[in-house]
């Protein structure tokens, strides 16, 4: 299975030309999930040729406006290209009165099944629970209610090797071999192992998005061992003071939490505007947690 998060926005607060505000998609399958929808995401998407049916799901971590002001130019689009799919947005509270205002005024009636979930930002809560994925929240500490999301693939059954298997094999005997369970045949007197006729299922993955935060230690156990994590990095550790003001982050503190949850790759981004060039954040990083990449916007990272 595919699972991979495409960055489309490394910005934070305010505008720098070649840096745009937080959106990421992440893919599994054949099916996207939004995370933050920051100015001009829908360009963005259209961009990097991202269908909007794949999305059905969007999640908002809190109400600074570099993470969610696409939102409305989003849905207003998706509702005037006759979307038919439902779309639910996940975010704190506040958000669904926000739209809900500008939908009034402009008097425009959404004709998509559109939901809204209110998440505590202050719990660790199993949010949604689909097909492939579990979405957690990840309570994080900013100057407003703030959460991030995991991402966790469900374990998957073993592959079946159908081709090596007699025709005519009954289906409640593949569905035992798919669960590992080895199938005697009474009938025919033959034996079949789960082990020869299986292959081993994919590992569980894990994606951590740590939105806007102060440093937090509290959350290494809930992150620990994801396979990829991003973690806001506003700015440089000169700038710790500054950081610790904003209830933002240092590229420093961001590898300390990657190192400490022993993560497999750290992605950073939300880089301030007041950077030129970012070789520092990089080089600072790796000098606490190797495998440090600062967010590229249009790459895709495998997770
Ligand atoms: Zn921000
Ligand atoms: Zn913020």
């Amino acid at each position: 299975l595919k699972f991979e998060v495409q960055i489309l926005g490394v910005g934070s607060a305010t505008p720098v030309l070649e840096r745009h505000p937080s959106a990421q998609v992440l893919s599994i399958d054949n099916e996207s999930f939004l995370i933050d929808c920051g100015e001009g995401t829908q360009y963005r998407l259209l961009e990097q040729k991202i269908k909007h049916p794949r999305i059905r799901h969007v999640f908002i971590s809190h109400l600074h406006g570099d993470h969610y002001l696409g939102l409305i130019g989003l849905i207003s689009s998706l509702n005037l290209n006759q979307r038919s799919e439902e779309l639910t947005v996940y975010g704190p509270k506040g958000l669904r009165e926000i739209l809900e205002i500008q939908f009034k005024y402009a008097d425009t009636r959404i004709r998509f099944d559109l939901n809204f979930v209110e998440v505590d930002t202050t719990a660790r809560n199993i949010i949604l629970d689909h097909q492939f994925l579990t979405v957690e929240t990840i309570p994080l500490a900013h100057r407003i209610p703030c959460c991030g999301f995991l991402f966790r693939t469900k374990p998957a059954p073993r592959k079946l090797l159908r081709e090596l298997l007699p025709e005519e094999f009954p289906v409640t005997y593949m569905k035992m071999l798919k669960n590992g369970i080895d199938v005697h045949d009474e009938l025919n007197q033959a034996t079949y192992l789960a082990a020869d006729f299986t292959l081993e299922a994919a590992t569980e993955r894990a994606y951590a998005y740590c939105s806007d935060t102060a440093y937090l230690e509290r959350n290494v156990p809930q992150l620990a061992n994801v396979n990829t994590m991003y973690h806001e990095a506003t700015f440089t550790n000169e700038l710790l003071s500054r950081a610790i003001e904003t209830n933002h982050s240092t590229a420093t503190q961001a590898a300390q939490i990657a190192q400490m949850a022993n993560v497999g790759k750290l992605l950073i981004g939300h880089f301030s505007s007041r950077y030129k060039t970012l070789e520092t954040f990089e080089t600072e990083a790796r000098a606490i947690f190797e495998n440090t990449l600062l967010a590229e916007e249009g790459v895709i990272y495998e997770i």
